[in-house]
């Protein structure tokens, strides 16, 4: 019999599907790697699984421990899987901008879930971060993850996510494109690939967000960008970002659903438009790879939802779009 011994066992190993629509008029091959077939939906099982086992060795987590952490979700859920199969309780603390959808998919799993104001400052005693070092203090037995600091993030990437990447390409991979959010995929993924050989690493950064230079103003697309630097991130890793609107971001979400099948969250839109950019001028034997981080399930009431995007403005240009309207 082939089966797994616990769903954590699922986790990594995701394919590489070529993009065959949205990428018209260019030369080189573009290919998504898609994390969403994880078993808790996004490539974030890959550092919860890592995180939450390097803590039990370290002896951070004991039996009967909490994990709490801020989380945009999809971290929550990687660490509520985990969690689940060895006895552990999780309370997990998100900003208000996060869909009702994903606050009710980590309680599905069982975890408890603390909303916070998107709008205040990181130091703010409301914002997520500040309440989730208040509940480490106060819950005995809590251990924080802490996602933006905690060195087995990026390496879980340096251990699998980029050797999947370079294998399964047969090392011709030649540019790995991905959100920068804690920055774990970017440089744990970057890293190793750039030890194999040339590879160009292209961030992608919401506009606004400090990666690409802005000053931490708000934006719509979920899980990436910052409003401070992460330790996570080693910025010496990827060797350009390129910032994407919202609204660029939203629209290319919306067409991978529609013509290339993947339903498939905002950031990997952002993704995308990012890799078509990096893309624009590469020849035939260039072989862009880029990371879409999550499933579009969890975006149903906004990116897929038309009365959302009209209020922001956003299905404007959406009426034939094409490549040029990316590249601009
Ligand atoms: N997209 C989504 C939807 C995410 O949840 C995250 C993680 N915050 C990312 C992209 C960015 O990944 P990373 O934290 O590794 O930079």
């Amino acid at each position: 019999m082939r089966y797994a011994e616990t769903v954590v066992d699922l986790v990594g190993g995701t394919p590489l599907v070529k993009l065959n629509r949205v990428t018209e008029g260019l030369a080189c091959t573009v290919l998504a790697k898609v994390e969403y077939l994880n078993p808790g939906g996004s490539v974030k099982d890959r550092i919860a699984t890592r995180m939450i086992e390097a803590a039990e060795a370290e002896g951070l987590l004991k039996p009967g421990g909490t994990i709490v952490e801020p989380t945009s979700g999809n971290t929550g859920v990687g660490l509520a899987l985990v969690a689940q199969q060895r006895g552990y309780r999780c309370v997990f603390v998100c900003p208000d901008k996060v869909s009702v959808d994903k606050r009710n998919v980590l309680k599905a799993y069982g975890a408890e879930v603390v909303v916070c104001p998107t709008a205040v400052p990181p130091e703010d005693p409301q914002s997520y971060y500040s309440v989730s070092d208040r509940l480490v203090r106060e819950i005995e037995g809590a251990w924080k993850p802490n996602q933006y600091a905690n060195v087995h993030g990026p390496r879980s990437h340096y251990e699998t996510t980029g050797p999947e990447v370079w294998a399964d390409t047969e090392g011709r991979v030649t540019h790995f494109v991905a959100g920068v959010g804690t920055g774990g995929t970017i440089t744990g993924t970057g890293r190793y690939l750039k030890e194999q050989g040339p590879v160009r690493v292209i961030g992608a950064d919401p506009e606004g967000s400090v990666y690409s230079g802005g000053t931490g103003r708000p934006y719509l697309v979920e899980g990436v960008g910052e409003d401070f630097w992460p330790s996570a991130y080693d910025p010496s890793v990827p060797d350009e970002i390129i910032a994407v609107s919202d609204a660029d971001s939203f629209q290319m979400t919306r067409r991978l659903a529609r013509e290339e099948g993947l339903l498939v969250g905002g950031s990997c839109g952002m993704a995308v438009v990012a890799a078509l950019r990096a893309a624009k001028d590469l020849g035939p034997d260039d072989v862009v790879v880029v990371l879409l981080p999550d499933s579009g399930r969890g975006y149903l009431g906004k990116i897929f939802n038309d009365e959302w995007m009209s209020s922001y403005g956003f299905l404007e240009s959406e009426e034939g779009g094409t490549v040029g309207d990316v590249l601009r």
